[in-house]
């Protein structure tokens, strides 16, 4: 981008430069990945989430839209939901996904965290993670490639990070990373409730607050990858297939198109060098790959920067603190 902007200001018109410098904004990339498949749901009055028709509703509508802006997208399938939707209805949105010409990945069994788990216990939720996805990859002539670890906790000791790696890559995967968290578990958690209370009012006001820190947690990662690479590098979007996503995807994908982000599929944007960064930082925390880079290259980079969700969000249908 620096040698581009020298270069547009040695030989170009100030509209030209603009124009020339507008060009290359455009290069920006994102990968859009849902986790949960078929379909998230949070603790408490939740129950619904899991009713077919639930499921079957948040999917058609992301799946729709995605449509509507011609972009690629992935989902990462915990197959003890599938079981739980009752078997066919699980696996009938998987299929929607690939017939409609979208990728599927493992995202383990029972989504078990690798923190709490023995490495035999990760061997089985990765192999028994496979079950529907398996069939229904091969009916387009093609198998899993891509596998995102339950809450990003790629292993908190050494022993067991190694081992997970080496056996993810024995068994054909490559780990799928994100880059940009926006935190939607968490906002989806509130507006559950809301809905469930038929508060509109407290619904709109909470997904006008999700889309603005979407868009600032997009500025936020972009910066942080060019203060670690010198240049923007392909994003990779972290979202749940939840109700929240499904009722506002539209709007998320307009605030990529504004920023100048075309949609590309996780293989492509992982084709980067930055994914070829060594993989030995061993940590408890999901992490976004920005961080874990920046620790592999030891550069030094202030997470305190970085917003947090309103408090409000997370205050919702709580008894107010006592003074
Ligand atoms: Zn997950």
């Amino acid at each position: 981008m620096n040698i581009l902007k020298h270069l547009c200001v040695a030989i170009l018109t100030p509209m030209a430069l603009m124009s020339c410098l507008a060009a290359a904004a455009k290069t920006r990339t994102v990968a859009l990945t849902f986790d949960d498949l078929p379909v998230a749901a949070t603790k408490g009055p939740a129950e619904t989430q899991k009713l077919p028709a639930e499921a079957q509703s948040v999917n058609r509508a992301l799946l729709d839209a995605l449509k509507k802006h011609h972009a690629s997208a992935i989902g990462f399938v915990n197959e003890k939901t599938v079981e739980e939707l009752g078997s066919d209805n699980g696996k009938r949105i998987l299929e929607q996904w690939v017939r409609e010409g979208f990728d599927l990945g493992n995202h383990t069994f029972s989504h078990a965290d690798l923190n709490n788990i023995t490495l035999e216990q990760f061997k089985q939720e990765v192999v028994t993670g496979e079950d529907s996805i398996l069939s229904i990859l091969a009916e387009v002539g093609k198998t899993p490639r891509f596998l995102r670890f339950p809450f990003n906790h790629t292993g908190d000791t050494k022993e067991k990070h190694d081992f997970a790696a080496a056996f993810l890559k024995q068994r054909g995967y490559e780990v799928a990373a994100c880059t940009i968290d926006s935190e939607d578990y968490l906002f989806n958690a509130t507006y559950i409730q809301m809905l469930a209370k038929k508060d509109d009012s407290a619904a709109f006001k909470l997904r006008a607050a999700y889309l603005a820190y979407t868009a600032v947690e997009i500025e936020y990662y972009a910066s942080l990858h060019q203060k670690i690479f010198g240049r923007e590098i392909p994003q990779v979007m972290l979202l749940h297939a939840n109700r929240l996503n499904a009722d506002v995807i539209d709007k998320i994908l307009v605030i990529f198109e504004k920023k100048q982000y075309r949609f590309v599929s996780l293989e492509a944007a992982q084709s980067d060098p930055a994914y070829r960064v060594p993989d030995t930082f061993v940590t408890k925390f999901g992490l976004m790959w920005g961080y874990r880079w920046a620790k592999e290259l030891d550069i030094k980079v202030d997470g305190s920067l970085e917003s947090e969700p309103p408090a409000w969000i997370a205050q919702y249908g709580k008894e107010p603190a006592k003074r």
